[in-house]
């Protein structure tokens, strides 16, 4: 079979997830060309009311990127084109491995619609930082300019704003926004009112998409024009419940041609109102199992997503759904209970024990010395996912301190 007649699903056959990296891997390591006539590439969609199209897969920059180059160029082979990265990520390395690469094919920086973060608030910090950004990425503008992690909207003021919009102009960055995996639907709720936020980028799964308020608040940024991406799409809670549910279900989606994993990113690739879904794909063979997922046309059925939203209700105890404001008001300390319940999530859903630890310490000795000490009953008890807070506390205390 030529592979300009390829189908999806012949696409997957012929090599199965791990097999299509080493395949297309091999062309790359031999430098043979390969083009958008010879594979599909992953399809795009329009990023709100920018007037720019992205591909539905983003490259989550969190993994060794000057030691991993190979990946940057098949991911643009394979048309993922929308990369993220941040200020911190790797202290530095991500961003500072992407400017290797456009280093040596400075072609391909017009290709990309590029991300980057700040964790910043202040703008004269964010100036720094973005100064820094584009040092890093030998690059001259950023496409989408995040603040990073917001927990509410507060940090969007007029300075803030006057800020983009001079960057803007001086075509230092293309777009503006913020990202979110803490109380995401006020965030957006707030960001779709304000009229000068381009994009934002917020934890939304299968767990999470169809509950109302989150419908709502995209629901909004969507009529406010503003471009969505999802991340932490996988719904992975600090605990894994491997539920008899979750095992029978994940082996109904083996039987259609599609692992689990791949089955939640097209739960969310199912609302067309997603422009896209940045994801850690820290190798070859995960990049080349995600890109099957997004050309992969076959949609999932009524009862699929009616059976995943089933999951989610039955197994809501091992997933922390990010709304800190909830839980954080009914203990009588300052504790970041959703920023520990991440931390946790990172060690033990995504073996990341590393940057579970990292995070951990960043928080202040106060709050990582009384965390196990505190009460957690209120809290409990007004948490609508019922997760058991102070036993998960202890242990993050126990494993991450
Ligand atoms: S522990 Fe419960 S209330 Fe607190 S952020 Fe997580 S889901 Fe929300």
């Amino acid at each position: 079979m030529k592979p300009q007649n390829w189908s999806r699903r012949d696409f997957l056959k012929t090599a199965g997830v791990g097999g299509i990296g080493a395949m297309l891997g091999s062309r790359v390591a031999d430098g043979a060309e390969t083009d958008s006539q010879k594979h599909p590439l992953v399809p795009t969609r329009p990023f709100g009311r920018t007037g720019i199209d992205v591909p539905i897969l983003s490259l989550g920059g969190m993994f060794d990127i000057p030691n991993n180059q190979l990946m940057l160029k098949q991911a643009i082979r394979m048309g993922v084109t929308y990369w993220d990265t941040a200020h911190v990520y790797g202290k530095g390395k991500s961003e500072l491995g992407m400017g290797q690469f456009f280093k040596k094919y400075p072609d391909e920086r017009r290709k990309i619609f590029l991300v980057t973060k700040s964790p910043d608030r202040d703008p004269d910090d964010m100036t720094r930082h973005l100064d820094l950004s584009l040092t890093r990425m030998n690059t001259d503008y950023i496409d989408l300019f995040f603040m990073h992690a917001f927990r509410n909207t507060r940090p969007l003021t007029n300075k803030v704003r006057a800020w983009a919009e001079k960057q803007k102009a001086a075509g230092r960055i293309r777009l503006f926004g913020f990202s979110t995996h803490r109380n995401m639907e006020k965030c957006l709720s707030k960001a779709a009112g304000l009229g000068w936020i381009d994009g934002i980028m917020m934890t939304y799964n299968y767990r999470l998409m169809h509950k109302r308020k989150m419908k709502a608040a995209v629901d909004a940024c969507v009529e406010a024009g503003i471009g969505l991406t999802a991340m932490k799409t996988q719904g992975g809670g600090q605990i894994r419940s491997n539920s008899e549910k979750e095992i029978a279900l994940g082996g109904r989606f083996l039987e259609k041609g599609f692992t689990e994993h791949q089955a939640r990113l097209k739960a969310v690739w199912e609302n067309p109102q997603i422009a896209a879904i940045c994801t850690l794909m820290s190798n070859m063979t995960i990049l080349m199992a995600n890109i099957a997922a997004a050309l992969d046309k076959t949609r999932l059925s009524a009862a699929d997503l009616h059976r995943l939203a089933v999951v989610a209700e039955t197994t809501a105890s091992s997933y922390c759904a990010g709304c800190g404001d909830i839980c954080e008001k009914a203990v009588s300390a300052d504790i970041p209970i959703a920023d520990v319940m991440r931390y946790l999530m990172y060690a033990e859903s995504y073996g990341d024990r590393e940057r579970a630890v990292a995070c951990f310490h960043r928080l202040p000795e106060n709050t990582r010395r009384t965390l196990a000490q505190v009460d957690y009953n209120e809290a409990e008890r007004r948490c609508p996912q019922h997760i058991p807070i102070g036993h998960l506390m202890r242990r993050a205390e126990r494993r991450l301190a």
